[in-house]
């Protein structure tokens, strides 16, 4: 388990960084942001985003900021600004007082396009979107200049002016950043940098009407706000020009942007637009959803803090594209709570047994392991009595060989109990459904061993009827059927109609009565199970996190997977 802030493996952002630490660069500082939009919440590839720009602020004694990006009314919202707080937060990381919005800057913004204007760098266009963009080119044809690029400096101020007074239209006119139509680079080819747009702003309401681009505000913000690394994703490589141009025309600090590659994992989408749409289509039931790859459905879904840190440091930094295979993230709470979660007996599908030869009101509290993998996690009590529940599947009326658990006559080992053998098999009439069995117990074997070296070959886990408290479980599978479910346009057919099951009468260990959402154990022999926030008192809810087979191990021993 690392700490948030213990170091992490060396890449090449650190190399950068140690080189211009090393040559006296920004007087020695390392100063990072973290710029969500708040846009949607967070996922699971912004978390490898958090941890490189935190993680490489905290190894160098720099800082991270936290900065929204609020550049784009008409899809921000606060509730998206709250969970962002909250989930950078869990995940164990601090910007102390350094909460900022790019809105904050809107007038400095503002100032700075007075001034590109000033220095004949930029100009107000009256062309429409549509033209613009057939002014455009194409990647192998060189774009048109505007009609509209020769306005003398004064008449683009004027207009600019009343741009932001509101006396136009919206998207009747745009400020242009004056550069070169036949750039190769058509991000260099006059890019918009100003758009009049009536929608009212978290935070600035309805004081602006023109809004700031993207390419415009990110690096002017990163620039007040000093940061010496700017760190982006890939798709931003062909943008970066154009971070450098604004910033030389502006003759501002200048932070170096560095672009590595996102994060994509299989089976899942990491796309706001498409998990928005998921959620407002009701597919999931919310972001929180503990099958969506946010980290408040992971969260909800019963990850660690812990687990998607190391998750995040074993998948590691890198310049070229690549997926992940989500057994790994799978891999790395399992790993965690192997370690930390308390085992309990809890059984999904019951199946009534009798022990006939056990005294009627008789209770025995029998010691159970808390966690075989922590010593200092101690035993407790588990209450036995004569009728209890098995797992349905552990039992089968004419099992197959390679079928060890309880069948008629058979004898198997009740988990810290007693041997018993299967007597009797009580069916329901009219369906043939096993419903109840008859089994005797042998009291010498208390503990779970037999005095005369008597071998069973399966043990199961039970509870005891009288004792046990009901509740409710819901197992998840892979959200979609398809591993790379974001190609196709057609989201929700890739959608697996299993992704979720949820079984109602379950009976659970006495012990978890008093669980809080949050507590996470592992169900002996069934995985890890977390309590989920839709408990109500004397009735749990959980979600299982992930199963106790571990596919990862598994390829990686049979060769399938190259290591990371
Ligand atoms: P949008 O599609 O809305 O632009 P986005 O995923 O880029 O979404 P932002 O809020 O702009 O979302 O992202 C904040 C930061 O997280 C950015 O620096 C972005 O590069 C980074 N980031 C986003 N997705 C990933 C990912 N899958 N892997 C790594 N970093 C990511
Ligand atoms: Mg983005």
């Amino acid at each position: 388990m690392s700490d948030a802030g213990s170091k992490s493996p060396s890449n090449f952002i650190k190399h950068i960084v140690e080189e211009d630490l090393k040559n006296k660069k920004n007087n020695g500082k390392v100063q990072t942001r973290f710029p969500p939009e708040p846009n949607g919440y967070l996922h699971i590839g912004h978390a490898k985003s958090i941890c490189l720009n935190f993680g490489v602020a905290a190894e160098y004694n720099g800082l991270c900021n936290l900065r929204f990006d609020d550049t784009n009314p008409s899809k921000e919202e606060s509730e998206y600004v709250h969970s962002i707080i909250e989930d950078v937060h869990w995940l164990g990381f601090d910007w102390a007082d350094r909460m900022f919005y790019a809105s904050d800057y809107f007038e400095q913004l503002y100032q700075y396009a007075v001034q590109l204007i000033k220095n004949n760098r930029a100009y107000v266009c009256d062309l429409t979107a549509d033209e613009i963009r057939k002014y455009r080119g194409t990647l192998t044809e060189p774009g048109k200049e505007s009609p509209f690029r020769t306005r003398s400096v004064e008449e683009n101020l004027d207009l600019f002016e009343r741009m932001r007074n509101g006396e136009f239209e919206d998207g009747s006119r745009t400020l242009r950043a004056k550069i070169d139509m036949a750039s190769g680079n058509i991000n260099m080819r006059d890019p918009v940098f100003y758009r009049i747009q009536r929608s009212t702003h978290h935070r600035t309401g309805d004081s602006w009407c023109i809004y700031p681009m993207y390419d415009y505000a990110h690096c002017v913000s990163d620039s007040i706000e000093k940061i010496t690394h700017s760190l982006c994703t890939l798709e931003f490589e062909d943008h970066r020009p154009l971070y450098d141009w604004f910033l030389d025309e502006l003759n501002v600090f200048h932070p170096q942007q560095i672009e590595f590659a996102r994060l994509n994992l299989t089976y899942t989408v990491m796309s706001k637009r498409k998990l928005l749409q998921l959620v407002k289509e009701g597919h999931v039931s919310g972001w929180d959803d503990p099958r969506m790859p946010t980290i408040s459905g992971l969260r909800r879904r019963g990850y660690t803090p812990e687990s998607i840190r190391n998750f995040c440091d074993r998948i590691g930094v890198a310049k070229a594209d690549s997926t992940v295979d989500m057994a790994l993230l799978e891999y790395c709470i399992r790993e965690d709570l192997n370690k930390s979660a308390l085992r309990v007996m809890s059984v999904l599908n019951p199946l009534k047994v009798v022990i006939t030869n056990y005294p009627e009101d008789e209770v025995d509290e029998l010691e159970a392991v808390n966690n075989p993998e922590d010593p200092d996690a101690g035993t407790r009590r588990v209450p036995f009595s004569k009728v209890l529940y098995i797992e349905k599947e552990d039992f089968m009326q004419d099992p197959p060989k390679k079928f060890f658990r309880l069948a008629p006559g058979r004898e198997v080992r009740l988990r810290y109990a007693y041997f018993i053998t299967c007597t009797d098999v009580i069916k329901d009439e009219s369906t043939g459904e096993v419903v109840e069995l008859h089994c005797t117990y042998d009291p010498e074997t208390r503990g779970g061993d037999s005095p005369d070296g008597r071998k069973v070959k399966a043990t199961l886990h039970w509870v005891s009827a009288g004792h046990a408290i009901d509740a409710e479980v819901r197992l998840y599978n892979s959200l979609f059927t398809a591993e790379n479910p974001e190609s196709g346009d057609d989201l929700p057919r890739y959608i697996n109609p299993e992704s979720q099951q949820v079984l109602t009468s379950c009976k659970i260990e006495p012990g978890l009565a008093d669980a809080s959402p949050g507590n996470r154990f592992q169900f002996e022999r069934l995985g890890y199970f977390c309590v989920d926030p839709d408990s109500s008192p004397g009735r749990p809810v959980f979600n299982r996190t992930v199963t106790l087979r571990d596919t990862w191990a598994k390829l990686q021993k049979a060769g399938k997977l190259t290591q990371l």
